[in-house]
């Protein structure tokens, strides 16, 4: 099992900053309001996450580590309309493949928390008691010490910390409802705190985006049989200067989608001209069944239904943001 693991770690775990976006992802599939990440020399020595999600039993932590092992999909109906962001039930085992991953959990109904340890080419799981509040903590020691071709491959600490850096930045725009602290060498650099009112969420849009790209920001939000597109579109107006910013999320997930990216475009070269680079943050949400995320492990692409119908919709929801009265 673990050179079937190794092999799938190729897909799913490049570089530190693929561990800690998995990693997150599970928190948040768990349910986290509070997130805290820790990462020691680029994440290449040590990356610890700790939640305050529902936590996992005794009895599951082993499984959790095994490949194939989600909690989240339990039907192939599950799967036409994925909520969760993780359904493989891969990154664990992958991870674990590579690392020395320990896993320590507690949920709220368990007095004790347990840590399971995965070992050896078996890949057998070994458990003890520990201790730890409600929630979970996952710990990745030495990526990649046993793929020394894939540990040479690593770039130097500040490249790494920034991949991460980032990573953290495109899942805390689209969780405004969650805490993030991300510590470096022993040192906060970041702090998301929840974000509630607009204020808040203005300050958490600033500390992400930059008081430039918010300055100049317009907002939008347009629903249209079924279909919404919300967030903030760099007006024509200052498009000359716009920053790089370019976030889209599809049902919460981040994507870079080449439908998505054409129709923002079209939208900006039609009603700002060719030269202008379009900086937008952009929410979409369509019905869970018209959308097929399940293209790539990556999971950076997604497939909908009726591709045209979505295309012009993204088109008509920015052009009307980009020219207000207009349509
Ligand atoms: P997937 O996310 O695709 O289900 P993973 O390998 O990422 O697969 O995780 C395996 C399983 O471990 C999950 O389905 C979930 O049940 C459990 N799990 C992982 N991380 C956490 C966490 N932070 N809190 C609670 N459960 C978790
Ligand atoms: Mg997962």
């Amino acid at each position: 099992p673990q050179l079937a693991n190794q092999i799938a770690a190729g897909e799913v775990v490049e570089r530190p900053a693929s561990v800690v976006k998995e990693l997150i992802e599970n928190s948040l599939d768990a349910g986290a309001t509070r997130i805290h990440i820790e990462i020691d020399k680029g994440g290449a020595k040590r990356i610890a996450i700790r939640d305050n999600g529902c936590g996992i039993d005794k009895e599951q932590l082993s499984l959790a580590l095994a490949r194939h092992a989600t909690s989240k999909i339990a039907s192939l109906d599950d799967l036409e309309a994925i909520m969760s962001l993780g359904f493989r039930g891969e990154a664990l085992a992958s991870i674990s493949s590579v690392s020395r991953l320990t896993l320590t959990s507690r949920p709220e109904t368990q007095q004790e928390a347990w840590q399971a340890y995965a070992e050896g080419r078996e890949m057998n799981v070994s458990l003890k008691p520990a201790a730890h509040p409600c929630g979970s903590t996952l710990e990745v020691l030495d990526l990649f010490y046993n793929t020394p071709a894939r540990r040479k491959f690593l770039r130097t600490e500040k490249t790494e910390f920034a991949h991460i850096d980032e990573v953290i930045r495109r899942i805390a725009l689209a969780r405004f409802d969650v805490e993030f602290v991300l510590i470096h060498n022993g040192k906060t650099v970041r702090h998301y705190r929840v974000a509630n009112n607009e204020k808040q969420k203005q300050q958490r849009l600033t500390a992400i985006c930059g008081a430039n790209f918010v300055s100049q920001a317009v907002h939008i939000d347009w629903q249209h049989d079924g279909l919404g597109i919300e967030g903030w579109v760099v007006s024509p107006d200052y498009a000359q200067n716009a920053s790089e910013t370019q976030y889209c999320y599809v049902n919460g997930r981040m994507m870079r989608d080449k439908l998505i990216n054409h129709a923002i475009r079209q939208a900006y070269q039609e009603h700002i001209g060719q030269q202008q680079t379009p900086a937008y943050v952009l929410f979409l949400t369509v019905d869970p069944h018209q959308v097929d995320v399940n293209v790539h492990p990556a999971k950076h692409e997604v497939r909908f239904h009726q591709s045209r119908l979505v295309h012009d919709f993204i088109y008509q929801g920015i052009a009307s943001a980009l020219t207000p009265g207009e349509t």
